[in-house]
């Protein structure tokens, strides 16, 4: 359960050389803490060994993951591409002072306010999903007389072991077109022709979660054949491929994940053999990573309450946070483990984690092994780093936590905590009327 960048001094869990104790003082809990120097070494693993020299390659980190002003920064000084799915995201980019060349435009549905702001801001890629969208972008560039690099996105059809929720390549999905449809010759002929798009390849991801190497070198096959195929009838040449993210990541110490060190060398080296084989003139190959990223440099810290028996069932460690903070238990299922910060466990027994919401599904995990929780005690879960912060709601009116970054000893509030006066924000009073 203590991960590789944790460590104990003392009574006291340190991750990035800060003590859990000092934070909970400092910004409350709960309390969003994040590895920084996880997170640079997990960015600088991905640039070194997603690397050729027979193209160049692209990291693009999908900010839907996590995305406020200080982790964007991260992003832009080092040099990593970033995806964006909404106007929201856009925004926080560019006031981020990521180059607009390096964001990439996503979504199955961009509103036509959102690709005029993408237009506006000569954004370097927009990723076309369909084919309304194709024609409003075209008719939008035609009325700004500006030329722009699209990807189309692809369904590659394949259908990997994931949570229905998070498997984005069925035939039924409601992302890209799918590969098998027939009339996607005409679609990309269509698309060539236009005079304000310039199509330079093709997209794909095929979902969350897969930790099986494999789907990602049976997608790229699939997605170069086809690209090959399209060159071949149209006589074209696509320069950009981009094979998505979702690379699996443990949030249980014991899950299955992807070894990036080893996987992404084998990945790189199988791509450039197969553009070899298929004689492509590609340039650019991209990848998406976004929970591979930051999954693991993240943990949230509670407090514990107390520990309720139930009459059946393991007792109960409540919280003081819980689906506000982290929906992906209720959402997904997802399963996490967990440990106490302030004080050395010993004979630990079994318990679930619940949080103070009212909906009897607001557990955060059905079951952890725990050394004497007691009130007070600070409850680490680490790992969940990625679709926590951006999931959150304010059912029950619960006060969004603090994000906090630790690296060398140092911590770096990146999000303050809310106070109840934030609470309003957007309220109006009502006025009595007669
Ligand atoms: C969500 C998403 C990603 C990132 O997925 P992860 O599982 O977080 O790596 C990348 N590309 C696209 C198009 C996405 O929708």
């Amino acid at each position: 359960m203590l991960r590789k960048n944790m460590e104990w001094i003392g009574d006291s869990l340190h991750i990035g050389g800060v003590s859990v104790n000092k934070l909970k003082e400092k910004y409350n809990t709960p309390l969003y803490i994040y590895d920084q120097k996880l997170f640079e070494n997990t960015a600088e693993v991905f640039m070194d060994k997603f690397k050729s020299d027979k193209f160049e390659t692209e990291i693009v980190y999908a900010s839907k993951a996590f995305s406020n002003l200080y982790v964007l920064g991260l992003v832009r000084s080092l040099g990593l591409d970033l995806d964006v799915v909404s106007g929201g995201e856009l925004f926080l980019a560019l006031k981020a002072g990521i180059n607009p060349q390096k964001i990439h435009f996503h979504g199955n549905n961009k509103l036509e306010e959102e690709l005029i702001m993408a237009i506006e801001n000569d954004i370097g890629l927009i990723i076309i999903d369909n084919m309304a969208e194709f024609h409003l972008l075209s008719g939008l560039l035609g009325k700004y007389k500006k030329k722009m690099r699209v990807l189309l996105r692809i369904n590659p059809d394949i259908v990997t072991d994931t949570h229905k929720f998070i498997q984005t390549s069925n035939a039924d999905s409601k992302f890209g077109l799918n590969i098998r449809d027939e009339k996607l010759t005409n679609y990309i002929k269509e698309i060539i022709a236009d005079p304000y798009i310039e199509l330079v390849g093709f997209h794909s991801h095929i979902g969350s979660q897969v930790t099986k190497g494999e789907f990602f070198v049976e997608e790229s096959n699939i997605l170069l054949d086809f690209t090959k195929k399209m060159s071949n009838d149209l006589g074209y040449e696509f320069t950009n491929i981009n094979f998505g993210g979702g690379f699996g990541v443990s949030q249980k110490e014991k899950d299955p994940s992807l070894d990036l060190e080893e996987f992404l060398p084998e990945f790189i080296k199988h791509i450039e053999e197969k553009i070899g084989e298929l004689d492509l003139p590609i340039k650019i190959v991209g990848i998406e990573p976004g929970r591979s990223l930051i999954n693991q440099a993240g943990s949230t810290l509670y407090t514990v309450s107390s520990v309720k028996e139930t009459l059946e069932g393991l007792p109960l460690v409540f919280v003081d946070g819980g689906m506000s903070d982290n929906i992906r238990p209720s959402l997904y299922g997802a399963k996490y483990d967990a440990l106490i910060g302030n004080k050395k466990e010993s004979s630990k027994k079994s318990y679930r984690v619940a949080g103070k919401l009212c909906e009897s599904g607001d557990i955060l995990i059905d079951e952890v092994e725990l050394g004497n929780p007691e009130k007070d005690d600070l409850l680490l879960i680490p790992s969940t780093g990625a679709y926590t912060y951006v999931m959150q709601s304010h059912y029950n009116k619960m006060l969004s936590p603090a994000v906090v970054f630790v690296k060398d000893g140092k911590d770096y509030l990146a999000v303050r905590r809310e106070s109840y006066e934030d609470l309003l924000i957007n309220n109006l009073e009502y006025e009595e009327r007669n």
